[in-house]
């Protein structure tokens, strides 16, 4: 087979579409060489050699020696060179490149290819012995940190402690022998950790880069990060191969970072930071502060620090120039990694640039503008789940901030918690149910759980391409990052900002779309949905053909809803319009009520109260369908639980406190979900339905006459599993119109459905579709009674299912397509057998997630509906599920 890809020279033996096989870094950088673009020769052993490798105890095939000496030696004809050969010395990086790029993977691997006797052909060929021995000193560091297990802060401390010796601050002012003096004690220190030298034999350590790069694929943090993402382990990695080039050749040398356009707002400009005589590694980690890439952009910054563009104008034209070729080439925003040698370019990467929601909207609008992309591509390029960005709050421009910090904007919205300074604390204290903020120096792949669990992350170290800034950004989290002004104590547990000290648990806020850091708790303002959101929402509304509806009872909620671009409610659960206020008490009166004449008095006292309510929701819709649903919770939860609570109902009822819980114990429940709930009630309490359905037809008379405009209230029985359940309360519904038509003297078009919430409903859909002029899936119970696990309960052994492979995703997030879906699919095609054009919804929670509203698509739903904060979401996805 072939496992090894070759590229250099301006030709590969792979392209951009190779991405499964070669990963997303081998499959650019052929693209790139295959451009003729300038690309150190190379090649890349593929994913498929990963799943093998795996699936055969973790051994080579035997023809893969061949075909990397082979690759090897191609690379020494591109570059005149022998890898191994002091007397014309080839050097090599090794580099993992998966399909997707992956935190928690074995990085990189430089100045491969050096030991005792190549450093010092590398300081005669250079005529720089001390570029040799930094060079060599920081291969052993990085080839034991990620090959032999050795931690770097070993090597730390020895480079601390000469340093201090030296009376030196900074790396680049150490000399050729001192170089040399500590690469003698870091070798000394390898033998004193492993017992053994540090491996001179070049191929020894090429076969032990690659294998190191193969075994991170099973490393615990890589594991975790692919559950997190839904990465299928068999997707395995690359590895990348590649002739060094240096960007810590002296001052003529660089290496730096940039993106095509800006990550954080999406403005068409390069954006990028490099360092001088630097070798990759140095711009993430934070250690030396990056300088500008343009001049704008330093003298934006007000940076004294020369720019690429000032500093190597050659080297900087000829980048701009390569940059603009891979945009336009990539028709994305790109993401870059180069070299300056001497003065020549290198690209070492090219890929698609991870953004801030904001900044893909932005990129895309004008992408389009530009005519680079399609509409139908700009609508596509959106993440739907990462308009969720753009929900957040923003710090509101007229509140006083009393600033105590200053970092990098590196990732956008307002944030206010509790210091903590550890992940681990961050998690505790999310799941006490506090908010808090994660300060940390700098962060690494093993905060993962500790961002995941902050409301934002502040760093006192590191640029806007730090971990920090590109895992929040990812995560749509706010977050600051390198705020060099505050001292972190972690011993302490302090922070120290201008002279004032603040501890764990004392409140700050960060504002990722500034910068700045706050003591205390500020005051936010809802983000505002105009411009670039506001085209690509109206290009998606041009391509879907599901409408979006939202699930709203309060008029605050219809309201927002309508301004999220909601066409209608799906669901107006009208039980919660009885736990505000002086109603919970009617509500109760009306369920503890031994006798239907005491259920009508309470239900008399509820029935203006419900009508206003409708009125205003019917007013605030103008027009719109709204889908009004039948009282449904089990009585169970209305029963008041403290002493004071039955003393107000019985005085209430004029029956005595110990009457009262005698019959609060009768109508208690054992398994309420499964109870005396939905139609159940409308069963066993017909007046409870007809108050409800006369509230509703009341109020569409009276909104019709206040608006002029006809409502049409769309009316859902609840939990329906039985075809008569439905035929008995339809009926009740029905006489009530009659009457209310009849004393309005006006006529109401209205519609009577149900949901599709159980099993048997499903199956006998048909059926009930002859009393049901519309289904409205109910997939929260739906996926509770399919599976027969409880929706309340079940979240924390369900993840132990996600950890054990057992399920994929949960299912009360993402519709379990195969079972439940295969139920609703069923239902769907039933209904329509029986009412060919019956009006088909979903209303579970899975509306508002972009996997399950494909699958709606599919099926052919007519809308979704969620919760109004999802509308926006559910419009783009079901625009992408549409084309
Ligand atoms: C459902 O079951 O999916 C539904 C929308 O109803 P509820 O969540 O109110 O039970
Ligand atoms: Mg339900």
């Amino acid at each position: 087979a072939k496992w090894v890809f070759g590229f250099g020279g301006g030709k590969a033996e792979g392209r951009a579409t190779d991405r499964n096989l070669l990963g997303g870094k081998g499959a650019n950088l052929a693209e790139m060489s295959g451009l003729g673009l300038p690309v150190p020769p190379g090649f890349t052993i593929t994913t498929e050699l990963c799943t093998w490798y795996y699936a055969n105890g973790h051994v080579y095939p035997v023809d893969l020696d061949a075909q990397v000496d082979a690759a090897l030696e191609k690379i020494g004809q591109l570059t005149g060179k022998r890898f191994g050969d002091p007397a014309s010395l080839l050097l090599v990086s090794v580099r993992s490149g998966g399909r997707a790029s992956m935190p928690g993977m074995m990085d990189t691997v430089l100045n491969l290819g050096l030991n005792d006797e190549t450093v010092e052909s590398l300081a005669a060929e250079s005529g720089d012995r001390r570029f040799a021995y930094d060079s060599y000193r920081r291969f052993i560091q990085m080839y034991c940190d990620v090959v032999l297990g050795l931690d770097h802060e070993v090597f730390e401390e020895i480079l601390e402690d000469q340093k201090a010796r030296l009376g030196l601050d900074l790396d680049t002012e150490i000399g050729a022998d001192d170089w040399v003096r500590i690469v003698e004690l870091y070798k000394a220190r390898v033998f004193e950790e492993l017992e053994r030298p540090f491996p001179q034999d070049p191929r020894e350590q090429l076969w032990g880069a690659i294998g190191a790069v193969f075994r991170s694929w099973m490393n615990p943090r890589a594991i975790t990060y692919r559950r997190l993402h839904d990465i299928p382990e068999s997707w395995g990695t690359a590895v990348n191969v590649q002739a060094m080039v240096f960007g810590n050749r002296g001052d003529t040398s660089a290496t730096g970072v940039a993106f095509t356009r800006n990550p954080s707002t999406g403005e068409n400009r390069l954006y990028g930071e490099f360092l001088v005589n630097a070798q990759g590694e140095d711009v993430v980690a934070g250690i030396r502060t990056p300088q500008n890439i343009t001049e704008a952009a330093r003298i934006a910054a007000g940076s004294d620090k020369p720019s690429l563009e000032k500093l190597m104008p050659e080297a900087y034209r000829d980048f701009v120039a390569i940059a603009s070729t891979l945009e336009r080439h990539y028709r994305d925003m790109q993401d870059l990694e180069f070299t300056i040698e001497r003065g020549k370019l290198w690209m070492l990467q090219t890929r698609s640039g991870k953004r801030t929601a904001k900044a893909a909207l932005r990129i895309a609008v004008e992408m389009a503008a530009e005519g680079l992309i399609t509409r139908e591509e700009a609508v596509a390029r959106i993440d739907p789940a990462s308009l969720d960005q753009l929900l957040h709050p923003t710090i509101d421009p007229a509140a006083d901030r009393d600033v105590i910090a200053i970092g990098l904007p590196a990732s956008p919205g307002a944030a206010t918690g509790e210091i903590v300074f550890s992940s681990d604390d961050a998690e505790e204290a999310r799941a006490a149910g506090r908010k808090v903020i994660l300060v940390r120096v700098e962060t690494s792949p093993e905060d993962i759980h500790g961002m995941h669990a902050a409301e934002g992350i502040l760093t006192s170290r590191g640029g806007m391409t730090s971990h920090a800034a590109v895992v929040a950004r990812g995560m749509g989290k706010p977050c600051v990052s390198g705020a060099g002004a505050l001292r972190v104590d972690y011993r302490n547990q302090t922070m120290l900002a201008m002279g004032r000290t603040f501890r764990k648990g004392d409140l700050v806020t960060i504002d990722g779309g500034s910068g700045q850091v706050l003591a205390g708790r500020v005051p936010m303002l809802q983000p505002e949905l105009s411009g670039d959101f506001a085209a690509i929402m109206h290009w998606a509304d041009g391509i879907r053909r599901m409408t979006v509806r939202a699930n709203a009872e309060t008029p605050a909620d219809a309201r927002m809803a309508r301004s999220f671009g909601a066409e209608g409610i799906g669901l107006c659960r009208t039980e919660h319009m009885f736990f505000e206020g002086g109603r919970i008490t009617a509500m109760r009166e009306m369920i503890l009520a031994d006798t239907e004449s005491g259920r009508r008095a309470a239900l008399d006292k509820l029935l203006p109260m419900q009508r206003s309510d409708f009125v205003e929701l019917f007013e605030i819709m103008a027009g719109l369908p709204v889908t009004i649903r039948l009282l449904d919770p089990p009585l169970h939860e209305f029963l008041p639980k403290t002493e004071d609570e039955i003393a107000e109902v019985a005085a209430a009822l004029g029956v005595s406190p110990e009457k009262l819980l005698q019959r609060t114990e009768a109508l208690h429940e054992f398994n309420p979900m499964l109870g005396h709930r939905g139609c159940r009630l409308a069963v066993s309490y017909p007046e409870i339905a007809e108050m409800q359905a006369r509230a509703i037809f009341e109020a569409a008379v009276e909104a019709g006459k206040r608006t002029g405009r006809p409502v049409e209230p769309e009316i859902m029985v609840p939990l329906v599993g039985i075809m008569k359940e439905l035929d008995f309360v339809k009926a009740r519904i029905d006489a009530v119109a009659r009457a209310v038509m009849a004393e309005a003297g006006v006529e109401i078009a209205y519609l009577v459905g149900t949901m599709i919430e159980l099993p048997r409903a499903a199956i006998r859909a048909h059926v009930i579709a002859q009393a049901a002029e519309f289904f409205s899936f109910g997939t929260n119970d739906l996926t509770q009674t399919t599976f027969g696990i409880s929706r309340d309960d079940a979240a924390p052994f369900l993840e132990t299912y996600r950890q054990k492979g057992i399920i994929d995703a949960d299912p009360f997030v993402t519709l379990d397509v195969d079972g439940v879906g295969e139920l609703v699919r069923m239902a769907a095609e039933k209904g329509r057998a029986t009412r060919p054009g019956i009006k088909l919804g979903i209303c579970g929670e899975h509306g508002g997630d972009p996997a399950s509203i494909r699958f709606c698509e599919e099926v052919g739903l007519d809308y979704v509906s969620c919760s109004p904060f999802r509308v926006p979401i559910a419009r783009l996805a079901a625009a992408q599920a549409a084309v």
